[in-house]
C-alpha cells in the first residue's frame, strides 16, 4: 500500500519523539508499505515565531511571516528524515516547493491550487522515505513561500495522498481519535469509530481542532479516506469517510466550541438597502471570513445594527474596516467584544428531529449560561456565550445528550 503519514506537534515535539515516529515509519515500511510521510513544527514552535514577530513589530507583513513560519516545519522535516536514514533507511526531506504544493498568494491562509508531485513519485520510486514539511506552499509565478493557516499541515497531508493516490492518509496526533467532544475538556468524551465527512467538517469548523477544516473539505471532495490516531499508542482511531448505514443514528453526535472567534458591532446604521452589501463587501476584500450575522432594526424602522463575527486573528484589520466604512455609511459606533465563545452541538440526525434547539438553550439557561447570538443549519446549533462558560457548556451539552453513551446502531 501506498500511505500518507502526518505527524502534528505533539508528534515531534522532541528528539525523543522525533526518534519514536521514524521508529513507526520505518515499521510500516517493513510491513510492506510505501511511505511519504508529513509534518508539523515541534508543539508551540510556531507559537514562538509568531511571538518573536510580535516583538519587533506591532504589524509584521504577512509575507515575511509566512517565510518566518514556514521555518518551523523544515527542521522537522530534516530531523525525521536524519532519524530515519540513521535506522539505515533511505530518506529524503522536502520542503513545499520542493514537494509541488502550488498555492495562491494568500499569505497566512493561502490555497492549495495544485500539486506537482514528480519528485514525489520520483523518489518512492527510487526506494526513499519521503518526508515533506507541512503547512507550507509556494506561488507559481513568483516563487513567494505561503502558509496555508494554523493547523494546516492537516491540508497537506489530504491533499498530498489525493495527489500521489495514496490508499490511506493517517493523521497522528496526541489522542486516540475524534471524540464526542474534546477529550481534554470532558473525561467522558467517546471516541467514535467512524464519523462521516459532513459531520467532521462541522466539527472541524465550529472548533475541533483535531482535523483542520479545509483539510476535510478537501477530502470530502476528493474522497481520501483518513485515519485519526495516536502517535503514542497503536489504538485504531477513527475512520473519516462517506456516510454509510452503520453510521451511529444518533440525533446529536459532538459538542464543540471555538474561542477563536471576535464579535463586531455596527450601532445606528441608517436602514437602507445596499447598507450590508457595502459593509460584508468591504470585508470580504480584505479577505476576512465572517460568520455569524445578526441584524437588528430600531422600531421606527430608520436605524439598524448589525454584529457579525470573524476570526480573532482577523479582528484588528475587520474593526479597522469596519470603522472606516461605518463611518462613510453614516453610523453611530462601532465597538468590539473578544471575550467571547461559540458553542454548537452538531449531528446529521438533527435533519429529521425537531426540539433539539429548545433542548440545548434549556440546558445552558439551567446553568445560568447566557446567550447572546444563535445560529442554525440543518446539521447544527451555534450559541455565542461569555467566554468563562466554556468549559461549562460543553460538558453540560455533552451530558444533556448524553454523547458518553453509545447508540444502537
Ligand atoms: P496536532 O498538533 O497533532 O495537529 P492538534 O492540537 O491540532 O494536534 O489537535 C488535537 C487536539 O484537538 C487534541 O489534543 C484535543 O484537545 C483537540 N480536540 C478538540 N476537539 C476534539 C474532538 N472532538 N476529538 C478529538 N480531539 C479534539
Ligand atoms: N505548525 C502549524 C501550526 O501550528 C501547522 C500545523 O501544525 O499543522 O499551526
Ligand atoms: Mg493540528
Amino acid at each position: 500500500m501506498l500511505i500518507v503519514q502526518k505527524y502534528g506537534g505533539t508528534s515531534v515535539a522532541n528528539v525523543e519523539r522525533i526518534k519514536a515516529v521514524a521508529e513507526r515509519v520505518v515499521k510500516t515500511v517493513e510491513e510492506g508499505n510505501k511511505v511519504v510521510v508529513i509534518v508539523s513544527a515541534m508543539a508551540g514552535e510556531t507559537d514562538k515565531l509568531i511571538n518573536l514577530a510580535y516583538q519587533v513589530s506591532p504589524n509584521p507583513s504577512e509575507r515575511e511571516m509566512d517565510l518566518l513560519l514556514s521555518s518551523g516545519e523544515r527542521v522537522t522535516t530534516a530531523l525525521m528524515a536524519m532519524a530515519i536514514e540513521a535506522l539505515g533507511y533511505k530518506a529524503i526531506a522536502l520542503t513545499g516547493r520542493q514537494a509541488g504544493i502550488i498555492t495562491d498568494s494568500v499569505h497566512t491562509k493561502a490555497k492549495i491550487e495544485k500539486i506537482t508531485a514528480d519528485r514525489v513519485i520520483n523518489a518512492l520510486n527510487e526506494g526513499y522515505i519521503v518526508v515533506i514539511a507541512g503547512f507550507q506552499g509556494i506561488t507559481e509565478d513568483d516563487l513567494e513561500v505561503t502558509t496555508l493557516g494554523r493547523g494546516g499541515s492537516d491540508l497537506s497531508a489530504v491533499a498530498i495522498a489525493s495527489a500521489i493516490k495514496s490508499d490511506l492518509c493517517e493523521i497522528y496526533t496526541d489522542v486516540e481519535g475524534v471524540y464526542t467532544t474534546d477529550p481534554n475538556i470532558v473525561s467522558e468524551a467517546r471516541k467514535l469509530d467512524k464519523i462521516s465527512y459532513e459531520e467532521m467538517l462541522e466539527m472541524a469548523s465550529l472548533g475541533a481542532k483535531v482535523l483542520q477544516t479545509r483539510s476535510v473539505e478537501f477530502a470530502m471532495k476528493y474522497e481520501v479516506p483518513i485515519i485519526v490516531r495516536s502517535s503514542f499508542s497503536d489504538k485504531p482511531g477513527t475512520l473519516v469517510t462517506k456516510e454509510d448505514k452503520d453510521m451511529e443514528k444518533v440525533v446529536v453526535s459532538g459538542v464543540t466550541y471555538d474561542k477563536n472567534q471576535a464579535k463586531i458591532t455596527i450601532i445606528g446604521l441608517p436602514d437602507k438597502p445596499g447598507i450590508a452589501a457595502k459593509l460584508f463587501n468591504g470585508i470580504a476584500k480584505a479577505n476576512i471570513v465572517v460568520d455569524m450575522i445578526v441584524q437588528n432594526v430600531s422600531s421606527d424602522g430608520k436605524y439598524a445594527d448589525i454584529s457579525f463575527t470573524v476570526p480573532k486573528t482577523d479582528l484588528n484589520k475587520a474593526f479597522t474596516l469596519s470603522k472606516e466604512i461605518a463611518n462613510e455609511l453614516g453610523a453611530k459606533d462601532v465597538i468590539y467584544k473578544d471575550d467571547i465563545s461559540k458553542i454548537s452541538i452538531i449531528g446529521v440526525g438533527m435533519r429529521t428531529h425537531s426540539g433539539v434547539a429548545a433542548q440545548m438553550f434549556e440546558a445552558l439557561a439551567k446553568h445560568g449560561i447566557n446567550i447572546m447570538t444563535i445560529s442554525t443549519s440543518e446539521i447544527k446549533i451555534s450559541c455565542i456565550i461569555e467566554a468563562k462558560y466554556t468549559e461549562l457548556a460543553v460538558r453540560v451539552l455533552h451530558d444533556v445528550f448524553k454523547l458518553s453513551e453509545k447508540a444502537n446502531v
